[in-house]
């Protein structure tokens, strides 16, 4: 019998967005073996709240587990653009068009409840296998078939063979830094200067203040924007939890630089930070646990030359970071495990060179878009950041003028044409009818040498 897509073993490093949704969309394409690896000894409950956009959502229905996601998310309706000092409004848009223009709403969640509906539903496959406190050490061999060396906390590292190599291992990707060493290319992880804390409030520590109330109650992104910073909260888990996102610059891990991303942080700080916002949002920050300020680095990375090697491909954060200012991270790994399914399943044979051009056919689905959208985000953040001058008054007139007349919104995550964008994009749809087209050009340039890489 000859083979097919289906006998191909899949080996995937990294439980995260990605990697769920790898494993996920590739047995929902019939996929025999696929076997996931994972530092962590658990999902964990990632904490803190994560958008759930319509590009992803269609997606994730169409992988099965939406519904169960979808039961404890909130419908966002509209939102609001303020000034962190005064609270007064600059902008406001309404989102309720969203569901009827692109068949879902946009939606708010907790991260536990997105990695947990997508495992759970991954545990339903027998097609997967996770092996949990698992961490690759080294990939021995890209090609032809990928070979890498893992290490289980309490045994004795073995190796893994497989025909496909997925590196779904986020930002510090050590798969990433092993093919940027073999191709002798010099890109880093770059500092963006930002940091992020990351709050829930409980829905019993805001009842009693009616302002705070009609936040957790209503059905809305509010995005409260000062010079350098900002706060971005809703409410998620069926109302009972406020999260609260903030930007600012990065003091804490400037001043002692390491390979740390996350940081327990001084709640002084983090109130002096804000000490300029409105009152409303201090007695919100006032109410964060002594000992409980979380702070994440952010970091994101100089684009790649390439995001295959072989038989390997990068995934999600391993590839693409970003600023979370467009709320696109953990969407694009789920669109780049979509495309990566729709490729794969149409494979024409299992042979190693097949298999490259297939996923340099993902790459070329997926780079522009990734890339132009983690610009868009730093762009975004730019705007939302400005302090006094001539490019504050004009943002400050365009929110003037979408109040008056509807427009371009500063806040690109909240603006129609960059929703348009993002959330009209079927990448599945794109990959199905593409695949054949792109798998001949790239395997053209292969053939010329241009592309094997
Ligand atoms: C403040 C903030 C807010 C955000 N908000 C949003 C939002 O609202 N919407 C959105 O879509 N995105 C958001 N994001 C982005 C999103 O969280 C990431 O883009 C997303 O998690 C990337 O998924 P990933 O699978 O690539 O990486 P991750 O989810 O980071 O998963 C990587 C996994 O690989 C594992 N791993 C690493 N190395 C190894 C190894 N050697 N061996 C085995 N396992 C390994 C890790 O333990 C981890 O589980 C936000 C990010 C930040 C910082």
């Amino acid at each position: 019998m000859t083979a097919t897509h289906k006998d191909l073993k899949i080996a995937i490093v990294g439980a995260g967005m990605g990697g769920l949704a790898c494993a996920l969309a590739l047995s929902k394409k019939g996929f025999t073996d696929i076997q996931v690896f994972e530092t962590a000894s658990n999902l964990g409950f990632v904490g803190a709240g994560i958008q759930l956009a319509p590009n992803m959502a269609r997606i994730l229905d169409r992988l099965g587990c939406w519904k169960d996601i979808e039961r404890e998310a909130v419908d966002l309706k509209e939102t609001s653009i303020r000034q962190g000092d005064s609270d007064s409004e600059l902008g406001h848009v309404d989102l309720r068009y969203i569901r009827e223009t692109y068949g879902y709403p946009h939606m708010v969640g907790h991260r536990s409840s997105l990695a947990g509906q997508m495992y759970a539903h991954c545990q339903k496959e027998s097609a997967i296998k996770f092996h949990f406190s698992t961490a690759n050490t080294h990939v021995e061999s890209f090609s032809p078939k990928p070979t890498i060396k893992v290490t289980p906390r309490d045994g004795e590292a073995y190796t893994v063979t497989a025909d496909v190599l997925l590196a779904c291992d986020g930002l510090k990707s050590q798969i990433r830094g092993q093919i940027l060493s073999e191709l002798k290319v010099d890109a880093q992880v770059i500092d963006t200067n930002q940091a992020a804390y990351r709050i829930m409030l409980k829905r019993e520590d805001m009842v009693d203040d009616p302002e705070l109330l009609e936040l957790i109650d209503g059905e809305k992104v509010t995005r409260w924007i000062g010079e350098k910073r900002h706060i971005i909260a809703y409410p998620v888990s069926s109302k009972q939890i406020y999260n609260m996102s903030t930007v600012q610059p990065d003091i804490n891990f400037a001043a002692a630089p390491s390979a740390t991303y996350t940081t327990r942080g001084d709640k002084s700080v983090m109130l002096n930070v804000f000490s300029d916002f409105c009152p409303k949002v201090q007695r919100m920050l006032q109410k964060v646990p002594d000992g409980e300020v979380c702070e994440w680095k952010l970091r994101v990375h100089s684009p790649l030359p390439t995001w295959v090697h072989g038989s390997c491909a990068l995934v999600g954060d391993a590839c693409h970071p970003t600023l979370p200012h467009l709320a696109q991270g953990a969407a694009l790994a789920i669109e780049d495990a979509a495309v990566l399914a729709e490729v794969l399943s149409r494979i024409h044979d299992t042979e190693p060179e097949t298999i490259n051009t297939t996923l340099l056919v993902y790459e070329n689905l997926r780079k522009e878009r990734a890339e132009t959208l983690v610009e868009l985000a730093a762009a975004s953040g730019r705007a939302l950041h400005l302090g006094e001058g001539k490019a504050k008054e004009e943002r400050d007139r365009q929110f003037a003028a979408l109040k008056e007349k509807g427009g371009a919104v500063p806040d690109k995550w909240a603006d129609a044409d960059v929703q348009k964008k993002i959330y009209g994009h079927d990448c599945m749809v794109v990959a199905a009818e593409k695949y054949e087209e792109l798998f001949k050009e790239m395997g053209a340039k292969s053939s010329n040498g241009k592309a094997t890489i």
